[in-house]
């Protein structure tokens, strides 16, 4: 590994005295800093020469693997390619320049295109209204499930403190509700990974009264299109309760339906899996939450309202509302001029090309790997490791090997209702050529299984860290470099 020719930290690197840079002269005189606002020693900074500087970080970036690496299928997450135009948008000085609390007349084009994000959105997802405040996925549905618990507040009903979850939920909805004081009724999947209607006919029965919202997420963590959901909706609305859509799953229904049509009330989006923004390891997000008619008194300020053909910044009026600020504009910034670059028309090509692809693997791999649910999928799906299941080889050892051989691995191990569950997402920017590689590459891993299962069982073999103890990493996890150098005298 370069990183031993380099160093692992830049302070291993440094040299007292060493220099990269100069300050240029200073032609304005000195100013003290007041007494007790000075530091008694230099800060311990590293002192390298900018040349030991650019190879040491140019080294560690090529340890990652982005999706301008390669393919990466990580399903349920929409690792979309993110088209240079946005960074060149974000970037420009006239946003990337911006302070959030400019007076607004000197903000009037970013406004226009906060707003027209704002209504993009609504118009995308069938709803009357959106907030771009929220952070991430998981901050729109905490945002969401607020502003339901203001509106049953304001109706005198705050005795509805439960929020129906299916099985088969992204992890975050219930931990979502948990985190806004709610309880979570759990309700089952059918044998074909569609929410059970009978299962939740039963618990509206019994606790009807008591729920504030169903969320419900659509197509499912399965990559299926929930079928019922008029029925469902309906029920759930005859007892009093919101239905609730988490749309980070939005991508293949890009102009195909919009989930305002099918009676949700309250909905959030992943604007960095849907509308492109680059994301992972755990940023940067935006989690927008659109609502209904009838809602709107409730979404978070501050909002941009348009009056006449100037733009304000509306923190007032939203009387019930439950509080933010601007969110993450850069990210909204890449998600709108995806859009406007796509066009009305050519957005509608998302959806079914996602779909062609996930269902075009899909097919072309049942033979090999066990399909649990057969059928159309749309823009993911879930195998449930090799369909030979003699050879010993986990859905975790083929995940490993498919480094070796250049690829991301998918999302495994989840959902939960498939113990080898491998969930493969292509989203449409792929071309044939890489999907059919993929195919390839993961037949050929089918192969190595029966014939020589060490090999794919002691992989990677070609990453700079070999397989990791799993186990020992969760129970002793070494969070500091301190510890990794004591660890290894
Ligand atoms: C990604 C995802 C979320 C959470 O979004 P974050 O931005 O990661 O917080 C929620 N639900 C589903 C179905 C998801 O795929």
């Amino acid at each position: 590994m370069n990183n031993r020719l380099y160093g692992n930290l830049i302070f291993e690197l440094s040299h007292s005295g060493r220099r990269g840079y100069t300050l240029p002269k200073n032609e304005f005189g000195n100013y003290s800093l007041p007494a007790g606002s000075t530091r008694a020693e230099d800060a311990p900074l590293p002192e390298c020469d900018e040349m030991t500087v650019v190879r040491h970080y140019t080294n560690h970036s090529e340890n990652n693997f982005g999706v301008n690496n390669g393919f990466y299928p990580l399903g349920s997450c929409t690792m979309k390619y993110n088209p240079v135009i946005n960074e060149d948008i974000a970037a420009h000085t006239s946003f990337s320049g911006l302070h959030p609390l400019q007076p607004v007349e000197t903000v009037q084009g970013a406004l226009e295109l906060y707003y027209g994000l704002q209504k993009s959105l609504a118009s995308l997802a069938g709803l009357s209204e959106f907030t771009l405040n929220p952070f991430a996925g998981a901050h729109g549905e905490l945002t969401g499930l607020m502003i339901i618990r203001a509106y049953h507040e304001k109706h005198g009903d705050a005795k509805r403190t439960k929020v129906i979850v299916p099985d088969s939920a992204h992890g975050t909805n219930p931990a979502s509700a948990a985190v806004c004081g709610l309880d979570v009724l759990e309700v089952k999947s059918t044998d074909k990974g569609l929410v059970d209607v009978d299962d939740l006919k039963a618990l509206l029965e019994k606790e009807g009264e008591n729920v504030a919202a169903m969320m419900m997420t659509n197509p499912n963590t399965l990559g299926l299109f929930e079928q019922q959901i008029p029925e469902i909706e309906k029920m759930v609305h005859a007892c009093g309760g919101l239905m609730y859509y988490d749309g980070a799953n939005l991508n293949p229904m890009l102009g195909a339906s919009r989930p305002g049509d099918m009676g949700f009330d309250v909905m959030h989006i992943n604007l960095h899996k849907t509308f492109s923004t680059p994301h992972g390891g755990g940023g940067p997000g935006s989690g927008p939450v659109g609502v209904r008619k009838g809602l709107e008194e409730f979404l978070p300020a501050p909002r941009v309202v348009k009056e006449g053909d100037k733009f304000r910044v509306d923190c007032d009026s939203n009387c019930n509302s439950i509080g933010a600020f601007f969110g993450n504009f850069a990210v909204i910034m890449r998600a709108y001029t995806y859009i406007l670059t796509l066009g009305k028309e050519n957005i509608k090509m998302v959806g079914p090309l996602a779909t062609l692809n996930a269902n075009y693997i899909k097919e072309e791999l049942k033979d090999v790997y066990e399909l649990p649910i057969d059928g159309l999928c749309k823009h993911e799906f879930v195998f449930d490791g090799l369909k030979d299941k003699s050879t010993g080889i986990t859905t975790m050892d083929v995940a490993k090997r498919l480094l070796d051989y250049g690829y991301h691995a998918p999302t495994i191990y989840f959902p939960l209702l498939f113990h080898e569950a491998m969930m493969i997402e292509p989203t449409e920017n792929e071309s044939k050529e890489t999907i059919d590689g993929f195919i390839s590459i993961l037949r050929k891993i089918a192969e190595e299984a029966k014939n020589e299962p060490e090999t794919v069982k002691s992989a990677p073999h070609n990453t700079p860290i070999g397989r990791v103890d799993d186990v020992l990493a969760a129970k002793h996890p070494i969070v500091t470099y301190a510890q990794l150098v004591a660890d290894n005298q």
